[in-house]
């Protein structure tokens, strides 16, 4: 059975570098060009396992694993509103997740919101401890952070205020909230202790290390609980609700387990009921080289395949809200898809209640 990539999220307070992070990440591109490049789903980009061990390198010797995870999805919007919302059954929507700390700032309100879902959810997350081209007399450049480290030891003032902003700002307030951690390069056992893993967004710092450490740990929940493979009909959660020049209202979902196929109904949660309207198309982006007319940005698909993000054009959509869940399945298993769907719901509000 094939497996899926696991799904990724980034979080953290406002203006600690998530959406930079992203970019920066997207933008390996050289390296990604080479061995088949980062591809952009619906709300997605798709990491495949040949780009991160090139970014890599000999790095990847750090883990001592063998990664047979297939790549990571990474989700474009970070922070997400409905991020809250997102879950599927038993859990979030997100695999794992970066949690993006400024290691100058520290904690904030939404670090420590995002801290506390994280822990409700059982998501494993690495933190980036982001900006540290801004710790004064850092000499900060792209590639690895070990091996930037190493040639700190001419600065020995910016190792010293890297290391009081890595206890103080990361490192304490997270033994705080009940978790250990330390920096990646320290850390035994991935799964007991969280991994901090310094980076910079502006200068690219770190990003090799960054996507060792979510792979690894990926690769590690995959080997004692993280479910990847690939069951039956889609299944998946709303995104966005979007309108589209020529297609009405529709639906960016990420599918987090299972197969659609054109031709196929989608079943989605809304604050009205249950809404299933038979898809008049799945969408993927178009390929920028493919792409003659800026409005005519997306391509029609047979099938889509867990992990991705799709667009989904059918009639009826208009109530439907971010963070509902959503099923793609065959005229005969639309009654079992409805069902799935209001326990969700139900189990849903139940946990908002206990909160
Ligand atoms: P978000 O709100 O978490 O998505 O944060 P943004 O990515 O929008 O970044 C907020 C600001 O911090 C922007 O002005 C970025 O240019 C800046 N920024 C992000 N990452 C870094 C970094 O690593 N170093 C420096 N010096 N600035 C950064």
């Amino acid at each position: 059975m094939a497996l899926r990539c696991p799904i990724v999220s980034v979080l953290g307070h406002v203006d600690h570098g998530k959406t930079s992070l992203l970019d920066k990440i997207r933008k390996t591109r050289v390296a990604a060009r080479e061995a088949g490049g980062i591809t952009q789903h619906i709300g997605a980009s798709e990491i495949p396992i040949d780009v991160i061990k090139k970014v890599c390198g000999n790095l990847l010797q750090m883990l001592k694993a063998d990664l047979t995870i297939p790549g990571l999805l990474v989700i474009d919007t970070p922070g997400h509103e409905a991020f809250t919302s997102l879950r599927k059954r038993g859990g979030a929507l997100a695999d794992i997740a970066i949690l993006v700390v400024d290691i100058n700032e520290g904690f904030k309100p939404q670090t420590i919101e995002a801290v506390n879902i994280l822990r409700q959810y059982k998501t494993p997350f690495v933190v980036a401890a982001n900006k540290i081209d801004l710790i004064p007399g850092w000499n900060s450049k792209e590639g690895p952070f070990v091996l930037n480290f190493n040639e700190q030891n001419q600065h020995p003032n910016a190792l010293t205020e890297f290391e009081i902003r890595l206890y103080e700002n990361i490192i304490k307030p997270l033994n705080e909230m009940g978790f250990n951690a330390d920096l990646f390069t320290r850390v035994e056992d991935i799964t007991k202790t969280v991994c901090i893993i310094p980076v910079s967004a502006k200068t690219g710092e770190g990003i090799p290390d960054l996507l060792m450490m979510i792979a690894g740990l990926a690769q590690k929940f995959l080997e004692q609980n993280l479910k990847l493979d690939v069951e039956g009909y889609a299944k998946g959660t709303v995104l966005e609700v979007k309108e589209e020049k020529g297609l009405g209202k529709t639906i960016d979902a990420i599918i987090y387990d299972g197969i659609a196929r054109r031709g196929d109904y989608v079943v989605v949660g809304g604050p009205n009921g249950i809404v299933v309207s038979k898809i008049k198309a799945l969408l993927k982006p178009k390929p920028l080289d493919e792409m003659r007319d800026p409005r005519d940005k997306f391509k029609p698909v047979n099938e889509v395949v867990a992990a991705a993000g799709v667009k989904i054009a059918a009639p009826n959509l208009e109530n439907v809200i971010a963070g509902s869940p959503l099923r793609i399945v065959p005229e005969d298993k639309i009654e079992e898809a409805k069902e799935e769907i209001m326990k969700e719901i139900e189990e849903a509000t139940i946990e908002t209640d206990e909160e």
